[in-house]
């Protein structure tokens, strides 16, 4: 039986084998203390990240997407340890990240990320080809070995060496900002590329550039993405599977063509639904999410979408859907694919049009 972070491969014997993924998250969770209380302890707690638990297979990428606040780009932090978790693992390669498994050093040159602010990213002080090097050097490369890749580096990613090895970040437009950031985050040979709202700060027509250039660089060097973003047609253009986030969980998760295709989950359907469609008559004159996320700090119980759900029983306000499916690439956090959760069961008209 499959588990839903694996795939089946073939082996030379046409006999089908499950693999493990590439990287392994279990039940992670992240809670930000807020307003200091009686003695300056806190009173309450931010569940920014509540349980989370996914895989991401070797030379695939995972998009997340989530309204503002879901929790998506504390995820990226957690996994690349610039956060610690309350509880929870990371594995990395089969091995437990930190404590007495692999090590940091060594799982930070395998695991690089590139953050939404491309100035705030680079040090103003280095010129960018002393930005790109600086990473291999901690790492024990040698300095003429680092300005080389660096420089080579430079050159894939589109900034000719001569005309850019020695300027500095504020003499680069936004878009020659986020290709050195990807350029640096490519000097120490990773696996792989955590992108955080990467192309979000971007013009559209940067944008479609520089997502062009991740597909190329990923075929190029084998790399595996973790792509989050609020886009969800730029996810859809980049991600193999989607996972979906509600208030710090996973709401549906599966291959791209099946959630954008056949959503199951009715938040997974209202962020669909609310993409503007090219067709009119597939346009919707229904508002298909209403109201704000409810606060993180105290979020409903039960399943934490019922308070914004169409679909909402009584079931929903007492009981925590768990993540479900008959295809285990395929999951949703919902009662109504539940058959055994004694909620209606999922009705298909009860969809909402995807664009
Ligand atoms: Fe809506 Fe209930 Fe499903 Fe939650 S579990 S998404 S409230 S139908």
């Amino acid at each position: 039986m499959l588990t839903a972070n694996e795939i089946l491969e073939w082996d030379m014997d046409g006999v089908p084998v499950a693999v493990p993924p590439l990287l392994t998250v279990n039940h992670l969770v992240k809670h930000f203390p807020v307003r200091p209380g009686l003695f300056g302890r806190p009173s309450a707690h931010v569940r920014a990240v509540d349980g989370l638990s996914f895989g991401v297979q070797e030379g695939e990428t995972l998009g997340i997407v989530g309204e503002s606040g879901c929790g998506k780009s504390t995820v990226a932090r957690l996994l690349m340890h610039l956060l610690s978790a309350d509880s929870g693992t990371i594995e990395f390669g089969g091995s437990r990240v930190g404590s007495y498994g692999l090590p940091m050093k060594s799982f930070r040159a395998q695991v690089q990320m590139v953050f939404q602010d491309s100035y705030a990213s680079l040090n103003p002080r280095l010129t960018i080809e002393s930005s790109i090097a600086f990473g291999p050097t901690v790492h024990g490369i040698s300095w003429s070995e680092a300005i080389a890749r660096a420089r080579a580096l430079l050159d894939r990613v589109g900034l000719e060496p001569k005309r850019f090895a020695g300027r500095y970040p504020h003499e680069l437009s936004g878009g020659q900002r986020q290709r050195v950031n990807i350029a640096r985050a490519l000097a120490l040979q990773p696996k792989v590329l955590i992108l955080d709202e990467a192309v979000s700060a971007l013009d559209k027509s940067v944008e479609a550039q520089v997502l062009n250039l991740l597909l190329d660089l990923k075929d190029e060097f084998g790399l595996t993405y973790i792509f989050i973003s609020h886009d969800l047609e730029v996810v859809r253009f980049m991600a193999n599977r989607v996972m979906v986030m509600y208030l710090g969980k996973v709401a549906e998760i599966g291959k791209t063509e099946a959630v954008y295709g056949a959503a199951r989950h009715p938040y997974t359907q209202a962020l669909l639904a609310s993409m503007l469609s090219m067709d009119p008559d597939r346009r919707s004159t229904q508002a298909p999410l209403t109201g704000d996320p409810p606060n993180p700090i105290d979020p409903p119980p039960g399943c934490r979408f019922h308070t914004r759900c169409a679909h909402a029983s009584d079931i929903c306000r007492s009981k925590v859907p768990a993540l479900l499916g008959s295809d285990p690439g395929h999951q949703t956090a919902c009662h109504l694919v539940d058959a055994a959760s004694g909620a209606l069961v999922f009705r298909s008209e009860a969809r909402v049009a995807a664009p």
